[in-house]
């Protein structure tokens, strides 16, 4: 980032009309150019009216892009979201004193927000099924059936949903990458993990975890007289079966036996299973891959928050 000015131009045609701009040279030069350039909109005044454009004032800034950000914001101006690149506006001076004021003590721009967990949990989860196919996710997942923008071997870009691109589909030009949906999940492994109760025993569950469809545990009796009362898709299934016992407040070295828990306590453990998978794999993936948010920062993992790894008391 390089520091530079804000400067505001005056013109003798009209008292309450101003130029306001922002560059890392002098301001000088600029208003040299702005009383030359008959391309540029302030040059088309000049020519118009055969008078020149003057200096009214500058003021040096750290960050001269988001000192003229903070400018306009602090003008009744701020909420047009685009100036066209023009920046001549007619303005009362209370406003330009107010934007003057604001941009003085504008500083440098504030460092990016950090990309919510679930973004981290759901770019990992489309990376996945990427693996090996040609086929590359540029930027990240918000949503799984929103939109993302993906690029194959062959460099034709496109934008669809990141849910039929991990269920198989190709690149629409190409066909690069198309695989069958079955094979995706057989290389990934996902897993379920079921909260199970017994009809007979209650006070009483069990923890599940399979690589097999629900339908064929099921078929297979799996899990004998046990039922399935909550179940959840797990990308990480080692991850999430340690994650479930945290919650539960077991140690996983139970051998997946019965536990004695209220039911209630189970269930809430299983609603926070995903909210915290997804704060895991984002804690661990701001350390190593820095995600580009929607700005044009990339995201430093040294300035991501402090994540908390305290253990959620379960009764
Ligand atoms: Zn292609």
């Amino acid at each position: 980032m390089k520091s530079g000015y804000l400067y505001l131009l005056v013109h003798p045609s009209d008292p309450d009309l101003y130029k306001v701009g922002q560059t890392t040279r002098h301001p000088e030069e600029r208003l040299a150019e702005h009383n030359s350039n008959y391309k540029e909109y302030t040059g088309q005044i000049v020519k118009e009216t055969g008078q020149k454009w003057e200096l009214k004032t500058c003021i040096a800034v750290t960050d001269p892009y988001w000192a003229e950000t903070v400018f306009w914001g602090a003008t009744p101006l701020g909420a047009i979201p685009f100036r066209q690149g023009i920046e001549v506006q007619k303005m009362e001076w209370e406003w330009v004193e107010a934007g003057l004021e604001a941009a003085r003590k504008a500083g440098v721009r504030p460092p990016p927000k950090p990309l919510p967990d679930h973004v981290y949990a759901y770019t990992a989860w489309m990376k996945k099924r990427l693996e090996g196919r040609g086929i590359t996710l540029v930027g990240h997942v918000r949503s799984k059936f929103g939109k993302s923008d993906f690029q194959c071997s062959n460099g034709h870009e496109w934008r669809t949903v990141p849910n039929n691109v991990a269920e198989g589909e190709g690149c629409p030009q190409c066909g690069t990458g198309k695989k069958d949906s079955e094979e995706i999940r057989q290389a990934i492994k996902p897993g379920i993990l079921c909260l199970l109760v017994h009809p007979g025993k209650s006070g009483v569950i069990k923890i599940g975890l399979t690589y097999s469809t629900l339908k064929q545990c099921y078929e297979e009796n799996f899990w004998g007289d046990w039922e399935v009362h909550r179940y959840r898709n797990v990308e990480e299934p080692v991850l999430a079966e340690s994650i479930i016992w945290e919650l539960l407040g077991y140690p996983l070295s139970n051998d997946r036996e019965p536990i004695h828990i209220e039911l209630s306590i189970a269930e809430q453990a299983f609603r926070d299973l995903i909210p915290r998978m997804q704060s895991e794999i984002a804690f661990k993936l701001r350390g190593c891959i820095p995600l580009v948010s929607d700005g044009n920062y990339i995201l430093c993992p040294q300035n991501s928050t402090a994540h908390s790894r305290s253990v959620k008391s379960v009764g």
